[in-house]
């Protein structure tokens, strides 16, 4: 039984804690043949884990997790076989990435006003001059002392209502999908459960997305429970969308599961490496 592909992965170009390379050694030990990259807002650590790949014999899947700003909340699209020099998503990726640089200071002021120093300068020097995530806050403020988990840091700083926050203002879902597709890649609604929307809510998100040409739902996940997988295999079904499948992994320190440690898709799934004819079949693939 090979493993299945693990298609949401994090590296340090985003908020991840392993380069690109030793993402791709930690998959290929765990049994991984198919590996998808995709870290926020940036296609940075595409060419050193393709480089690896070689090496180390698995099929790496260019990729990315674009934020985008739906109905006043953030979700996340991941765009998958995606060509890394497209022009278009590169330049969309940058726009997220000028909003991501203003939105850290501001964070950094926010939490200045709500009695903590120096936040934004202890999260620039940890994202090592790649972009900043709202994790490499929470890294920070852990080593600060100011809470003993990322978690609590999240739930006490840096979510809406709290000190810390700032208001996403991301892309939009049309034009993140629609960069997705101008780069010939396929695109995978991220982790529906993790959005808090009521149902009827999540179904409007699903109808939009699949309007805008979106492909898959991400009925598998590091951050579904049983019962959400089982819940989201049942949308895809229903809006005829393909399923994809990732840990969302962000380095052994991290809370999340471990690469590829997800459970298969349910058999009422069409995924999205078998009906899609870009992905070669991953058991013949690897020798
Ligand atoms: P950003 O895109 O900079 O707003 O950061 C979002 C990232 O923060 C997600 O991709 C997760 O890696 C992380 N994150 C979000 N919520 C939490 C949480 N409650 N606990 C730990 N990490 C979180
Ligand atoms: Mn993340
Ligand atoms: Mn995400
Ligand atoms: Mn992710």
């Amino acid at each position: 039984m090979s493993v299945q592909p693990d298609l949401h992965s994090h590296t340090t170009a985003s908020d991840g804690t392993l380069t690109p390379a030793a993402l791709v050694r930690r998959a290929r030990a765990a049994g991984i043949r198919m590996l998808a990259v995709t870290d926020h807002d940036t296609l940075e650590g595409i060419a050193e884990a393709e480089q690896e790949a070689v090496r180390a014999g698995l099929i790496l899947i260019p990729g990315v997790e674009i934020s985008v700003t739906w109905g006043g909340r953030t979700v996340h699209v991941v765009g998958l076989n995606i060509n890394p020099s497209a022009c278009e998503l590169a330049r969309g990726l940058a726009r997220l990435r000028a909003f991501r640089d203003w939105r850290a200071e501001e964070m950094g002021r926010r939490l200045g006003k709500a009695g903590i120093a120096d936040a934004f300068v202890g999260a620039r020097a940890l994202s090592n001059g790649r972009l900043i995530s709202r994790t490499h806050f929470a890294r920070f403020l852990v080593q600060a002392g100011v809470a003993r988990s990322e978690r609590e840091v999240f739930q006490g700083y840096l979510v809406s209502g709290k000190p810390g926050h700032v208001a996403g203002e991301w892309a939009t879902l049309e034009e993140t999908v629609g960069w997705i597709l101008a780069a010939g890649g396929q695109a995978v609604l991220a982790h529906p459960a993790r959005y808090r929307l009521t149902r009827s809510k999540l179904l409007g998100l699903i109808r939009e997305f699949a309007e805008a040409g979106g492909e898959a739902l991400e009925v598998v996940s590091g951050s579904h429970s049983p019962e959400e997988v089982f819940v989201m295999a049942r949308h895809a079904q229903q809006a005829g969308l393909l399923a994809s499948a990732g840990s969302d992994y962000h380095g052994p320190e991290s809370t999340y599961v471990e690469l590829g440690r997800v459970p298969n898709l349910p058999d009422i799934c069409a995924p999205i490496w078998r009906a899609a004819s870009w992905l070669p079949e991953p058991q013949a693939a690897v020798g």
